[in-house]
């Protein structure tokens, strides 16, 4: 499988080139594979292994730039844990897919993606440095992914006292080839040290520089695994019935995995682009603008995208009609979070996480009909349902929503207490790393003493 760059037609790379280079850097386009293979998805049992469906999905991307049995072992390795999918009444699922490590959905990207680089490095002139800046929820899924990984190590910068007291254990606690430098800085600052490192020649010429971060097709394939998934047993369990996935997006990687698993065959009829007060991609499926915008802070906060880099992906993939006929788009405030939250907990006796809680109530509102009564000039700067009419509206009586559940409450212990009064336990995991020492080093935000840093303690 060769693999397109979105700005450059003529350019094409194998499957290694794109794991390791992360995007084409002299044009800033991403890459996308030439074409999406269908799968005979019927050809599997009645409840496939959902390593066995990863297995079936990735090979052709991979090629033969992996044998067989290596693929195999390396998709064993990546996922010892499964997604889950729970009913939670007659039209609704959640999609549950935070059952790795670090309880959210960014394991199953995360953790491929860091066995594939093993692999590719395996060989080659000595150890692999990744860089990897982090706002929260990307460090400990990359952190965590890598970890014990063999030939890479992992150096994580985050802006001291702005992340979370859990999120900051997650990301501090390793030992090994993961290490955390907490910045007297933002985020942004962060970003602009690795930033730096990357565009410092002489750093470059002594070690092996990489990034790790959402872009990189190597986290997209694999989560396209649990769309096809997922949606074979919905449909087994509603003959008949459309499924629709609803998906709590940021960056939207997430929702372009989806767009894959369909283009490959995978039993879904559309989407629901949902999000939080960053509605940059809602508002240009009503008004087709795209104007990216400062990110503004809510609850739910790994969706809190201004910019979101997949535009790039699903511009080149669809027309805008094309999208327009896929998706219904819905967005809600802070104040929409919580009574969506404490609407699921007291409707569904099910406590979601204030990601899944924005597509939860945008399904909700689909259900009840809310499709057939958008009003073509609906002021978009308020929540709810964006005006657009995907094709399928017309059927959503036939139709299952499969919400995905991007991260565990458990997570956003706070914010969910706000809604229903009750905090949810910690996973044994979760807490196990609470009782963790905290490893992280202490950083100035300063590109010399990082640099310093780096030459001193990269192996
Ligand atoms: C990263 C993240 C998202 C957003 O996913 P994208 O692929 O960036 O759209 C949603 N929910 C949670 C919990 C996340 O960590």
């Amino acid at each position: 499988m060769l693999y397109l760059d979105t700005r450059d037609k003529n350019f094409k790379v194998d499957f290694k080139s794109a794991v390791m280079g992360g995007m084409n850097a002299a044009t800033g386009g991403l890459y996308v594979p030439e074409s999406f293979p269908k799968i005979e998805f019927e050809k599997f049992s009645e409840n496939p292994d959902f390593r066995k469906v990863a297995f079936e999905m990735i090979s052709p991307y991979v090629g033969d730039e992996i044998p067989e049995s290596d693929l195999r072992r390396l998709i064993d390795d990546a996922y010892p844990f499964d997604p889950r999918l729970e009913k939670i009444d007659d039209k609704s699922y959640v999609l549950e897919l935070f059952h790795g490590p670090t309880c959210a959905f960014k394991d199953f990207g995360a953790r491929f993606m860091a066995r594939a680089m093993s692999y590719f490095n395996r060989g080659s002139e000595g150890r692999l440095h990744i860089l990897v800046a982090t706002s929260g929820d990307t460090g400990s899924a990359v952190g965590s992914a890598f970890h014990n990984v063999e030939g890479l190590d992992v150096t994580i910068l985050y802006p001291e006292g702005k992340i979370s007291p859990l999120q900051e254990k997650q990301l501090s606690t390793f030992t090994g080839n993961v290490r955390a430098l907490r910045v007297k800085g933002t985020f942004d600052d962060c970003q602009k040290l690795v930033k730096t490192a990357f565009t410092d020649s002489s750093l470059r010429s002594k070690f092996r520089l990489s990034s790790a971060n959402s872009i990189n097709i190597s986290r997209l394939l694999p989560q396209s695994f649990y769309y096809a998934h997922a949606a074979l047993q919905a449909r087994r369990e509603n003959p008949g019935k459309k499924i629709i996935a609803v998906v709590p997006s940021g960056n939207f990687g997430n929702l372009t995995s989806g767009l894959i698993a369909r283009e490959m065959g995978a039993p879904i009829e559309g989407f629901v682009a949902t999000t939080n007060s960053n509605h940059t991609i809602p508002d240009w499926i009503a008004t087709s603008k795209y104007e990216p915008r400062p990110s503004v802070e809510t609850f739910a906060n790994a969706m809190d995208v201004g910019a979101p880099s997949n535009y790039e992906r699903i511009s080149y993939m669809y027309s805008l009609e094309e999208v327009r006929k896929l998706f219904a788009s819905f967005w809600l405030d802070n104040d929409g979070i919580i009574s969506a939250i404490r609407e699921c907990h007291e409707k569904c006796s099910y406590t979601i996480d204030p990601h899944g809680a924005v597509a939860y109530k945008a399904w909700q509102e689909i259900v009840a009909g809310g499709l057939s009564k958008i009003s073509r000039d609906a002021d978009i700067k308020k929540p709810g349902l964006t005006p657009n009419i995907p094709d399928w509206a017309d059927c959503v009586s036939d139709c299952v929503g499969m919400i995905l559940e991007t991260a565990s409450p458990a997570k956003f212990g706070q914010t969910v207490k706000l809604a229903t009064g009750k905090e949810p336990a910690l996973p044994e995991r979760l807490e196990r790393v609470m009782a963790l020492p905290d490893n992280s080093v202490p950083m100035e935000n300063d590109y010399g003493k990082f640099r310093a840093w780096l030459e001193e303690n990269l192996r």
